[in-house]
């Protein structure tokens, strides 16, 4: 594996030890908001840390061939600054990779953010002191802080996870991971290359890849839904028009279910409703109407109708679309057959496409199915299987994440009497709003578990947490309140809630990371808050009636907050 940027220690900076208000881990979208709202909106004295050599979170990390973001960037980018929002223009409807850590860079220059970060160091442990009421961290360069509030901007999807194949060790040729990419140039031209994983990394990584590659062996478990990304430069006029009303679309983005709209503009062309179900319309209908959600391209094919993601029945008719449109592309009928997705239709994020399917036209490129027969070790070649080898120059890991958990569980975070919060997660997360977790006083997640993140717009959601969390310290500090901890009661229904979201929804139907079944031995709990918009009802009503559900120095605000209209 290409350890390059594992959280190097590099350059020569002598340890530091501080005591400030906050220190913030992670320097993503929701570490750079945080920065932002804390330092230079109120005046704390705050540190970011970051094991990478850069800002950007996954944007820095994953910065594989064909890396683009599946929001369309209008949706995607900083709200919290207007100067921002006006001066930077986005060149096409979805971004690359690239683009986006340019945005961050210039995000990270006009901020003055730099001087206040700390990059190529790790935090590896954060213990709470009850005398002083302070977290004690400390990183891999012997940094420590004393800090009020600690708050954990780590990312729902930065930790990669690997199976544990045998032999890992043993392969002669360069192995990569999506999510741990180098930067610099890797080279795949005229090599032999066995792309691990169809997820959205996978899918597009392979397509890149198979440019230029010699061989490529893409190794699919499972066929995973994929419409086309239909990206496009930008529009005349069309950042215009949307710079114009800016923060009017941001405020209706935080009451939908994703914190996105399909249509960046109310006035944009409607190409699908999400009114009708697939079950009420003729033959015909339905197919013009999925026709004109595929060639729309994006998310916007789940709302072709408005029970794709709840009716099995639904689920079937737009797995029979998709699997009539793959035999249109890929002219082989058995890889066809293969890429066609069997599985509930949304159980799986939606991948979109650039050129996916119809790579599989070249006789270079070859669909391996793992799943009917699985990969069982690396050798020193390539990738073995119990029917033969694959020798190969190149292997490509696009198999995810340890989501959720996995970042927060590899420090060592200790809170009240010393618990471990990797120990009290052992059985399945279990927090208040996804935001704190009882027991581990005035430590703050951005993006943690049972928080809608990766299943709404992540950065709409960090946004919206980061301010939240800005305003509960601002009225902390305000009452002159030193410790603030979640009440018993409202955390379990809080575990509760999201689990019987989850149970109920088409997330479960699937072996996928939103409930930890990607992992080997994780427990299988479901991760995420479905619904945004309701989350946010939520989060401002608990604002709004005075922060019922924490305790503030040791004394209880009385729980179960009803929030009118965020139904149950
Ligand atoms: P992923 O969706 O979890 O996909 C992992 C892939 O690895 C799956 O195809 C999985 O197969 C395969 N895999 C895992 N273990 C395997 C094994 N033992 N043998 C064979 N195959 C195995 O990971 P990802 O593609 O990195 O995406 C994760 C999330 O990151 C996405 O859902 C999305 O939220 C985000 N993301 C977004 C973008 C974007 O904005 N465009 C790009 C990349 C990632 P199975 O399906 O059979 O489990």
């Amino acid at each position: 594996m290409d350890r390059q940027d594992e959280g190097s220690v590099s350059g020569g900076r002598a340890p530091e030890s501080a005591t400030l208000d906050a220190l913030i881990v992670g320097a993503g979208f929701a570490g750079l908001a945080a920065l932002y709202r804390l330092r230079d909106e109120r005046g704390h004295s705050v540190r970011l840390i970051e094991a990478a050599d850069g800002p950007g979170g996954v944007w820095y990390w994953n910065a594989y061939p064909g890396a683009r973001c599946d929001v369309e960037s209008l949706q995607y980018a900083l709200s919290f600054s207007d100067e921002l929002s006006q001066e930077w223009n986005w060149t096409e409807r979805f971004a690359l990779q690239g683009e986006i850590r340019a945005y961050i860079d210039h995000v990270v220059e006009r901020f003055d953010i730099a001087k206040d970060m700390r990059f190529g160091t790790r935090v590896i442990k954060a213990h709470w002191d009850e005398g002083s009421a302070r977290w004690r961290v400390e990183t891999d360069r012997g940094d420590r802080y004393e800090v009020r509030y600690l708050i954990m901007a780590t990312g729902p999807l930065s930790t990669p996870y690997i199976p544990s194949w045998p032999g890992q060790d043993r392969f002669g040729g360069e192995i990569y991971h999506t999510g741990r990419w180098p930067h610099r140039p890797v080279d795949f031209t005229g090599k032999r290359v066995a792309v691990i994983g169809t997820g959205s990394s996978g899918v597009q990584a392979a397509t890149e890849i198979g440019k230029t590659a010699a061989n490529l062996y893409v190794m699919q478990r499972t066929a995973h839904h994929i419409v086309p990304a239909a990206n496009r430069p930008m529009h005349e006029g069309e950042q215009e028009a949307v710079k114009a009303q800016y923060a009017h679309l941001r405020l209706s983005w935080l009451m939908t279910p994703a914190g996105m709209s399909w249509r960046t503009l109310p006035s944009d062309e409607v190409i699908v409703t999400g009114e009708e179900s697939a079950l009420d319309v003729s033959a015909e209908e339905r197919d013009a109407a999925f026709e004109r959600a595929w060639n729309y391209g994006g998310t916007a094919f789940h709302r072709a109708f408005n029970d794709l993601l709840t009716d099995e029945r639904a689920s079937a008719l737009a797995n029979d679309f998709l699997e009539r449109k793959i035999a249109s592309i890929v002219d082989d009928p058995e890889t066809a057959r293969l890429l066609t997705p069997r599985q509930y239709y949304g159980s799986k994020r939606l991948i979109l496409d650039s050129g996916y399917y119809a790579m599989f036209n070249r006789p270079e490129v070859e669909l391996i199915d793992v799943k009917a027969d699985p990969i069982e070790a690396f050798t020193s070649r390539g990738v073995r299987t119990a029917k033969g080898e694959y020798e190969v120059d190149v292997i490509v890991c696009a198999t995810g994440y340890d989501a959720l958990t996995g970042s927060l569980d590899r420090i060592d975070i200790r809170g009240r009497g010393g618990a471990s919060l990797k120990e009290a997660w052992s059985g399945g997360p279990r927090s208040y709003l996804g935001v704190m977790v009882r027991g581990f006083p005035n430590l703050f997640i951005v993006s943690g578990p049972q928080s809608p993140s990766a299943l709404a717009n992540v950065l709409v959601a960090n946004e919206y947490q980061v301010g939240w969390i800005a305003d509960l310290i601002d009225y902390l500090c305000s009452k002159a309140v030193r410790t603030i901890d979640v009440d018993s009661e409202a955390q379990e229904s809080w575990v509760q809630r999201v689990n019987q979201l989850g149970e109920a929804s088409i997330y479960t139907k699937g072996a996928n990371w939103y409930w930890g079944a990607n992992v080997e031995g994780k427990s299988p709990t479901f991760l995420c808050y479905i619904g945004f918009g309701d989350y946010v009802e939520r989060c401002e009503a608990i604002t709004a009636q005075g922060y019922p559900g924490f305790v503030l120095d040791g004394s209880s605000l009385s729980a179960g907050v009803e929030v009118a209209g965020a139904g149950t």
